[in-house]
This record gives C-alpha cells, sequence and structure tokens, in this order.
C-alpha cells in the first residue's frame, strides 16, 4: 500500500486563549503548561518561530511544526501620517482586506482594530458600511492585528508596550462577531496573553442588545456606544440596527452594564453631523435619554468619505452642543481627529471588500434610477 500524505490544515494558534491552548496541548499528550510558555513567546517575545522557542524541546517544536502554525496576516500596505498615527492594510484572503490604525497620545498608545471585514450594518454616515459585508475575522485574524502592529511598533522604538489600549472600532460591528471577539478580549487581558487592563480594552457597539447582555457574563471589558441620536426616529435613519434593537432597550442594556460593574462609565459616541443631530434640541433631548447614566460622552466631527450625503458640523455648532451637555452635567468631549491624512479617523476605515452582500452593487443600481 502506498503512503498517503494528507495535507491537513494546520491549527493557527495565534489568538487562542489560554484554556483552549491548553486542551491543545492535553490533546497532544503535552502537559498544560506548555500553552503559558507558548503564549509567552507569541505575545512577549513577539515569536512567530517555533525553532526559536529554545525552552521547548527539540521533539516537541517539531510535532508543533507538523501540526501547527503562529500565522498573522500579510501586510500590505503601511502608512505613517505626519502627526505619527500608523495604519495597516492587511492582506485576509485574494480579495479582501482590512484595516488596523495606531494612534500615539503622550500617556498611551491605542490600537483600532477590525473584527469583520466589512461591515453588514448599513449606518448611513460610516464609510465601512458602503463596502459592504464578506466575512467575520477568525480569531487569529484579530488577534494577530495585534501581534503585528506590536513587533513592528516594537522595531521601531525599542520597546514592545507602546500598545497599552486597544479599541474595537475599526472595521465592522464586534458583537457581530461575537464568538472570536470574546477570544480575542480574553487573549488581550490575559497575564500570558498583552496583559491589559479590562478598563483599556473597549469594545465599541452599535448596539446589537442580546449580545451586550450576553459579553457582560462572558468577559470584562469597556464598553462604548454608537448612540448617534437621540430619539428612534433619527436612530432609525443613522444607525439602521435600531430598528430591531431601539433606544429604550439599548439604555436598558447599558444600565445592565454599569449595575454589574460600579465604578465604571460607557463611552457614548456621539458623530457631530451638520444640521442632521447637532441641533440644541437634540442636545438637551441626549441629556435627558442619558440622564443619571455613568458615562461620558464624545463627540466625534464627522469624518467625510467620498458619495457622502453628509458634512461635518463647524467648530461652533460642536461647542454649542458640548456646552449644553455639560450644563447638564454630562462629561463630554470633542474626539480630536487623527491620520485624516491618511484615511485613518473615524469611519474611514475602508480596507478593501469582495462584497457579499451586494451593497454597492444596489447603491449604484439605486443611483440610476434617480431621476436626473
Ligand atoms: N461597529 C462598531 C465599531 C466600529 S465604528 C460601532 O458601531 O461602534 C467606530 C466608531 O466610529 C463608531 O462610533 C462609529 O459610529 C464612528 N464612525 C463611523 N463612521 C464615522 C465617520 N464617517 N465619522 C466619524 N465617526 C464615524
Amino acid at each position: 500500500m502506498n503512503d498517503v500524505v494528507t495535507d491537513k490544515p494546520k491549527t493557527n494558534l495565534l489568538g487562542m486563549p489560554r484554556e483552549e491552548l491548553e486542551q491543545f496541548f492535553v490533546d497532544m499528550g503535552e502537559k498544560p503548561f506548555r500553552a503559558r510558555q507558548l503564549m509567552k513567546w507569541i505575545y512577549e517575545g513577539c515569536e512567530d518561530d517555533f525553532d526559536k522557542m529554545t525552552d521547548i524541546s527539540k521533539k516537541l517544536r517539531d510535532k508543533l511544526k507538523d501540526i501547527a502554525e503562529i500565522r498573522a496576516p500579510e501586510i500590505m500596505v503601511d502608512k505613517e501620517s505626519t502627526d505619527g498615527t500608523h495604519k495597516w492594510l492587511l492582506k485576509m484572503d485574494a480579495s479582501n482586506g482590512i484595516e488596523t490604525v495606531f494612534i500615539p497620545e503622550s500617556e498611551r498608545g491605542t490600537l483600532c482594530i477590525s473584527s469583520q471585514v466589512g461591515c453588514a450594518l448599513d449606518c448611513t454616515f460610516c464609510s465601512t458600511a458602503q463596502q459592504g459585508f464578506n466575512r467575520n475575522l477568525t480569531v487569529a485574524e484579530i488577534i494577530g492585528q495585534v501581534w503585528l502592529a506590536n513587533r513592528q511598533l516594537g522595531r521601531k522604538k525599542g520597546d514592545n508596550r507602546v500598545i497599552t489600549n486597544v479599541v474595537f472600532m475599526g472595521m465592522g460591528e464586534p458583537l457581530a462577531n461575537y464568538a472570536n471577539v470574546v477570544r480575542a478580549v480574553k487573549v488581550l487581558l490575559d497575564d500570558f496573553g498583552y496583559g491589559l487592563s479590562k478598563r483599556r480594552v473597549t469594545v465599541s457597539t452599535s448596539g446589537i442588545v442580546p449580545a451586550m447582555h450576553r459579553l457582560n457574563e462572558d468577559v470584562d471589558y469597556a464598553l462604548a456606544v454608537s448612540l448617534h441620536a437621540p430619539n428612534d426616529e433619527l436612530r432609525d435613519i443613522l444607525v439602521p440596527i435600531n430598528r430591531k434593537y431601539p433606544i429604550k432597550e439599548l439604555m436598558e442594556a447599558c444600565w445592565a452594564y454599569v449595575k454589574q460593574k460600579p465604578h465604571r462609565h460607557i463611552y457614548v459616541e456621539y458623530v457631530m453631523l451638520d444640521e442632521v443631530n447637532d441641533k440644541p434640541e437634540h442636545a438637551r433631548q441626549l441629556a435627558k435619554l442619558l440622564g443619571g447614566l455613568p458615562c461620558k460622552v464624545n463627540l466625534i466631527p464627522f469624518n467625510p468619505f467620498p458619495n457622502t450625503p453628509y458634512r461635518r458640523s463647524s467648530d461652533e455648532r460642536i461647542n454649542a452642543f458640548r456646552d449644553i451637555l455639560i450644563r447638564k452635567g454630562l462629561v463630554t468631549v470633542t474626539r480630536r481627529t487623527r491620520g485624516d491624512d491618511i484615511d485613518a479617523a473615524c469611519g474611514q476605515l475602508a480596507g478593501q471588500v469582495a462584497d457579499k452582500s451586494r451593497r454597492q452593487e444596489r447603491m449604484q443600481e439605486h443611483m440610476t434610477r434617480i431621476p436626473q
């Protein structure tokens, strides 16, 4: 009989949470502590080559090489902005790419990561939404963004602790890729992973309410909610998932979070769209809606992209809106725009999406039907 060589796909160990990695070793007939050993190499050592892991026996390294790999996505484009913001376009497969952004500040370094190729949620002011949706990222692709950025920035700056905060505010809706986002958060928090504080790992959601409730039970994290409108009528248009989970249900999920995690607050994101959601009456409605909720409001000046019908509110309008909220007792800041010279600002991450939702096509059709 001929030898049959089966080319079994290798298991990518990048991003695998500790308990799963322990099980992986146990299944190989090894001791669970190997997981901690390997994680130290991968995350602290930025290592992807088993052969360099010299405290693991040659025999086990060979075994690992046969069945496993540590594989981050490939970097296609690497751009640095004049303000130090860094953006990477990462290849996911032949026709898809996602974007990751690093934002350095004096006291911290924030990495903004993607959770999906494109996004299915259709928020009307977001450029990712216009790209349509292709698929969820695997946990290796999510943690791979942190791994690559850490390795690249570490090499450049001679310090592999430059990433102090991770925010799921890149492409995609993290709670629509629930299982892999939970696994990624575990690795970000694990002392043998990135060891980040739970207050420094932020999951931003447009309000997938049932998943918000579940997430409270499954991991600890900082919560950001993309609210953008103070009433259902307007939010139904800007953030269409609101038709399924209206503001009242979203607020209940927010209250559940702060009740379960005393002394924590929620980041409320509010994009400033000229004449759309930036009027004084909107500010008053917003203050009423958020009254009593431990939260910080982030006003985000709209970042334009091609073919958008929206305009950024003027600084005067943003300041007037902010002052109303502050007078009503809400902690409010305007988010400084970073990296817009390399299209790395909020809502500008477009990546490369082979759109399975046919959104771009449908939009084209729609445009041609509009009477001239
Ligand atoms: N889907 C998640 C995370 C991705 S968006 C969410 O909705 O929270 C990250 C933040 O950028 C969100 O608050 C989003 O509403 C905001 N954003 C999207 N498009 C924007 C734009 N064009 N200008 C400014 N902020 C934008």
